[in-house]
């Protein structure tokens, strides 16, 4: 059994309501569904005000609510049907008219629902129209859930041979008979009931925003979906006034142990925020931010998924008197979350700033990181030691590949999300570009995966651009020195690249500037970690072609492995005074524009690799606009300084 509870604005005219249908569909496919519905939005404020209307009034007023339910149903029914569910209309609006003024509210959901009910038993699904003033009992100012819950279960499993029940959100009665509500919003607490009652497998809440967001889109734009959020927090926030969800529907699904699914009716495919037994993180980092008018003043309440320091209502309050926002009060209403109190007027400013504080200007990144290895364990290490606010928040072990992994990623990242691959996976670069489709940005140390087929690299690179996301790998050359981004300057800047010259395998550079004889460099080497497991991938220049291809596409230029003329190192032949040098040079009669080559090259002391020793790295770029090339040397290996450059690429 699934819950599907809809909104206002989700079944506000027939357009809407097809879309709902569709979900049910979808929904039913599945398995049985209690598909709860609110008034068509606005209903329920009209209702309202007319029940406080002069008898004259009432009748013009309330013909115009009428006029909208026949609206949507001449366009969902014709024919015969057209004319049964204008009768059913028709007789709710009598009784509608005969009610007790004060009773008018709660005929909004029987407009709704009945005409729902008629459309998908139209279309030939068993569905069957439940009366929830006869199923939820409500006492005093609660819900009585022992007889309520009883009473769902056996209207449910008096109808075994009906695929979806049709549910009225927001009104119950009371031990006389006589109707109540739950209070404004109530829907949500209606479909929460019922999900508790039936032990459901999902609880979907439908509505007109991506699910629960860090405010209300509608007063800041730059509001973002929170993925996942515990139901503490969904608690406050919603009783502090986020519209999206009623606070009293926390708690049945909560006590019943299942989900609270928010999603939008108006964008089905995205993957809303899931409300659950998220636990606690042992210091706070800020989750949303709800606003409401409370009598002579306005609050904003800030949450967040854990404790807050003491120092942050001084820190608010600075920041706030520095936008010249004056505030009553800043207090903490629990360890979790902050309450400010504000003069009227001033909400809409304040809570602009304090989004901004909390959720644009923070520099906390959530990071993922993929592969424990000596790259990965250096940065876990730095990270721990900087004050800069970084969450780990996922770490899969060297290697790793695990889909589970990233699909947990997908649903957790924040906006400012990270993936790091600190692997040297041939295939994990599949994954990148659906983690730049899922907002998530990628720094990467692996050189594997960005020296894959052109194509594959220029389908990466496309896409982080579409997305608006960031593809940094700047330590896959040259370690920590700022190689890919001067490229990168000359290329933006419209110069053109002449040539490239670079000294980047640490392991052939240490064998020849050694001074001992090849072999016995190369098991030194060896034994101090330099080479790859197998040495001949550094000799055959296998490293090297990596990082020139790198550095090619970096330029501009679609160079693919097989391009480069690769003359594998022959330790017998070494003579001293020699490089290993990756080159590419502008040969207006090569394909691609570019001559590359990997080669051992003599040099002299005027040369710039001439003096490249160890495990230093060279590079040498001429461009147009520099005829007198752009030198970069330095150390180009060590797993501390490789962390610390991919730390960079996280928060440059
Ligand atoms: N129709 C009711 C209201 O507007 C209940 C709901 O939509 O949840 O408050
Ligand atoms: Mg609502």
């Amino acid at each position: 059994m699934e819950v599907l509870k809809f909104g206002g604005t989700s079944v506000a005219n027939a357009t809407a309501i097809s879309r709902v249908l569709d979900i049910v569909d979808a929904a039913r496919s599945r398995g049985k569904v209690a598909l709860v519905c609110s008034a068509i939005s606005g209903c329920t404020d009209e209702l309202i005000a007319l029940s406080a209307m002069e008898p004259e009034e009432r009748e013009r007023a309330g013909k115009a609510i009428l006029d909208r339910h026949n609206a949507i149903v001449n366009r969902l029914f014709t024919g015969k049907e057209r004319k049964d569910v204008v009768q059913t209309v028709l007789d709710t609006f009598k009784d509608l008219m005969e009610a007790d003024p004060e009773d008018y509210q709660t005929f909004g959901e029987l407009f709704s629902t009945r005409i729902i009910a008629a459309k998908l038993r139209c279309d030939g699904v068993n569905a069957l129209w439940l009366d929830s003033r006869d199923l939820i009992r409500i006492s005093g100012e609660s819900v009585d859930k022992p007889v309520t819950y009883k009473r769902i279960a056996k209207a449910v499993s008096d109808h075994p041979e009906v695929e979806v029940f049709v549910v009225p959100g927001f009104i119950g009665s009371d031990a006389t008979g006589h109707v109540r509500t739950l209070g404004r919003g109530g829907s949500d607490q209606t479909a929460s009931l019922f999900a508790a009652a039936l032990g459901a497998d999902d609880l979907q809440i439908w509505t007109d925003v991506p699910g629960i967001m860090t405010t209300n889109p509608k007063d800041v734009r730059s509001a973002r979906t929170i993925p996942q959020i515990s139901y503490d927090a969904a608690f406050t926030l919603a009783a502090c006034g986020a519209k999206v969800l009623y606070a009293p529907a926390v708690e049945p699904a909560r006590e019943a142990g299942i989900n609270i699914r928010i999603l939008d009716t108006f964008h089905p495919d995205l993957p809303g925020t899931v409300v659950g037994p998220f636990p606690r993180r042992e210091r706070g980092s800020w989750v949303g931010i709800a606003c409401k008018k409370d009598g002579a003043d306005s609050k904003l309440c800030l949450v967040a998924d854990g404790p807050l320091d003491s120092s942050v209502p001084g820190e608010l309050r600075a920041r706030l008197e520095r936008a010249n926002i004056v505030t009553r009060s800043i207090m903490f209403g629990s360890e979790d979350h902050i309450l400010i109190s504000l003069d009227h007027g001033d909400e809409l400013e304040a809570l602009r700033t304090c989004h901004y504080i909390c959720f644009e200007t923070d520099d906390a990144v959530d990071v993922f990181l993929a592969g424990e290895g000596k790259v990965g364990r250096a940065l876990l290490d730095i990270i721990g030691k900087t004050d800069n606010r970084i969450n780990v928040r996922l770490v899969a072990r060297h290697e790793c590949e695990d889909e589970a992994f990233f699909r947990e990623m997908f649903a957790t990242a924040s906006g400012k999300a990270v993936f790091v691959d600190c692997t040297d996976s041939e295939t994990i670069y599949k994954w990148y570009v659906p983690v730049l489709e899922a907002g998530i940005n990628v720094v990467s140390s692996n050189r594997r995966a960005l020296s894959v087929p052109y194509a594959e690299f220029a389908l990466m690179k496309r896409t982080a651009r579409r997305m608006r996301r960031f593809l940094r790998y700047e330590t896959t050359v040259g370690a920590a020195l700022p190689i890919l981004d001067s490229i990168n300057m000359s290329t933006n800047s419209a110069d053109e690249i002449l040539s490239i010259e670079a000294v980047v395998s640490c392991t052939l550079n240490y064998i020849l500037t050694s001074g001992l004889p090849f072999e016995e460099a190369l098991r030194k080497a060896q034994e101090i970690g330099l080479t790859e497991k197998d040495p001949s991938m550094d000799l055959g220049g296998k490293d090297a072609v990596r990082k020139l291809l790198i550095l090619a596409r970096e330029a501009g230029i679609p160079l693919e492995e097989s391009d480069v003329a690769i003359e594998p190192v022959d330790g017998s032949a070494v003579q001293t005074g020699q490089r290993f040098v990756a080159s590419i040079e502008k040969d207006t009669s090569a394909p691609k524009g570019y001559r590359a080559a990997i080669r051992l090259k003599t040099v002299g002391p005027d040369d710039p690799a001439w003096n490249v020793r160890g495990t230093d790295n060279m590079i040498s770029i001429r461009s147009a606009f520099h005829p007198s090339p752009l030198i970069i040397q330095g150390a180009g290996e060590g797993a501390k300084m490789a962390a610390s450059s991919v730390l960079n690429d996280i928060l440059r």
